[in-house]
């Protein structure tokens, strides 16, 4: 059977034994082709043969970016013979505030430590915009010309005051693909307008799927609570202003809800709902904690489990382009403990997505590292010329990597690390890695 596959900016046919090659069908990979992504292949050119490949490749978890992107920037890393990354994606947590008070809320602590250690717990307009400026300097210098921005809570994104100035300056000043999680709770006109011109991907929280569900898990303390049916409106809205505005070919829109007790019942419903409002992408997941305890006892049941497998068979039947549901369906909690022999040599994404915590570049989002200034951060970004370069690739970012993630017990970028890890022990092998190009296989057109 005739397979495609597509790598940076060519087109490729193949089957298993033949592989032709269409040159400039394609210039860049939209929407529809990014959900498809199945699988991530090496290509040995010269040979004409499929030297590695492997089908955890997390789509949406990329977006607008895809694997080949952080493919690629490995093999350049091993061509030019020094350990050093772009940034590829840049979470931002400038606004360590929230009108929710979600069971579970894993920014809880951190934000109160933020509020209470961090001088600046947001970061002021023009500041930002300089911090953004260098850091798409930073990665273009590496070859890279759109950085994944994504902002994300430690609170209600929407309420920080120069939201939609920021939305924009990313995307027109620095080419950014602005990605955009929030519960949507706060969002006025201006934001979703903003939003949907800018923006590369917006994920709409839900703590819960039923009314009664989202008042019970979102705890919120106002008396006018925003609700289930709120978001359903809103992302309805969104997806209306998206045609009007005719980005339905790149802007992605998706919502994440928690596998919980009170959400049971619910997830096929939703997923038709999500359907109807041509939403793209469904995401199920597993809820995240510290407390091993919690882990060991909650198991998944039984209901929930036959329909994620329902949805995994029919959610293009509900009209969802994407779903992503955890694929051990055993317990409710997840657990990212390293253990000694699944633990990575390198810690990859402390160099390709670091996290931006108002103004404070950290290695990493784990609720420890965000707290320990002194082992992880790499230090504060003011906007200045080549700092990133100096705080990333000096001296003090060399000894806090020595540490990672050998010092590390959980991962929160755990299989990233794992995936990038096993890419760069198979370029290895190779002496010539112009004779290697990553291709990325999509579903039958
Ligand atoms: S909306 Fe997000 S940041 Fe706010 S309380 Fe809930 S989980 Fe935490
Ligand atoms: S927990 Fe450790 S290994 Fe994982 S991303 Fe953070 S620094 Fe890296």
């Amino acid at each position: 059977m005739k397979k495609v596959a597509y790598s940076k900016d060519e087109k490729y046919i193949y089957n298993s034994c033949d592989i032709n090659k269409v040159t400039k069908v394609v210039k860049k990979l939209d929407k529809d082709k990014l959900l498809k992504v199945q699988k991530l292949i090496m290509l040995n050119k010269k040979e004409k043969q499929i030297v590695f490949e492997t089908s955890a490749v997390y789509p949406q978890h990329f977006y607008p970016l895809s694997i080949l992107d952080y493919a690629n920037a490995i093999k350049n890393m091993l061509i030019n013979d020094k350990e050093e990354l772009p940034i590829l994606s840049v979470s931002s947590k400038d606004y360590p505030y929230c009108d929710f008070k979600c069971k579970d809320c894993l920014a809880d602590p951190t934000r109160k430590w933020a509020i209470d250690n961090l001088k600046e717990p947001q970061i002021e307009l023009e500041k930002y915009k300089k911090i953004l400026k260098q850091i798409s300097l930073f990665s273009k210098k590496r070859g890279i010309d759109s950085v994944r921005f994504e902002i994300c809570g430690e609170g209600n994104p929407d309420l920080y005051k120069y939201r939609s100035e920021i939305i924009e300056y990313a995307k027109k000043e620095c080419n950014m693909g602005v990605v955009y999680i929030s519960t949507g709770s706060k969002m006025d006109s201006k934001l979703k307008e903003t939003l949907v011109k800018y923006a590369s991907y917006i994920r709409i929280s839900l703590p819960g799927i039923s009314n009664e569900a989202y008042e019970f898990y979102s705890e919120q303390p106002a008396r006018k609570k925003f609700t289930f049916d709120d978001s359903m409106n809103l992302l309805k809205e969104l997806t209306e202003l998206r045609k009007k505005y005719k980005r339905e070919n790149e802007l992605l829109i998706g919502v994440r809800t928690c596998m919980r007790k009170y959400n049971n019942g619910h997830y096929i419903s939703l997923a038709k709902k999500l359907g109807e409002m041509n939403v793209d992408s469904f995401q199920i997941v597993k809820v995240l904690t510290e407390n091993q305890e919690i882990i060991i006892k909650n198991s998944l049941d039984e209901t929930t489990k036959n329909d994620i497998l329902e949805l995994k068979k029919s959610y293009k039947k509900y009209g969802l382009k994407h779903l992503q549901v955890p694929n051990l369906l055993d317990k409710l909690y997840i657990d990212r403990t390293l253990s000694k022999t699944k633990k990575p040599s390198k810690c990859y994404s402390s160099m390709l997505s670091p996290i931006l915590y108002s103004s404070n570049l950290i290695v990493c989002i784990h609720w420890d590292k965000i707290r320990n200034i002194k082992e992880f951060h790499y230090g504060k970004l003011k906007g200045d010329d080549n700092e990133i370069e100096k705080l990333i690739y000096g001296d003090r970012g060399e000894e806090i990597r020595k540490k990672i993630p050998s010092s590390c017990d959980n991962c929160c970028a755990l299989n990233d690390n794992l995936l990038l890890e096993a890419i760069r022990t198979q370029l290895s092998l190779y002496n010539n890695l112009d004779d290697i190009e990553f291709l990325v296989e999509t579903e039958e057109e």
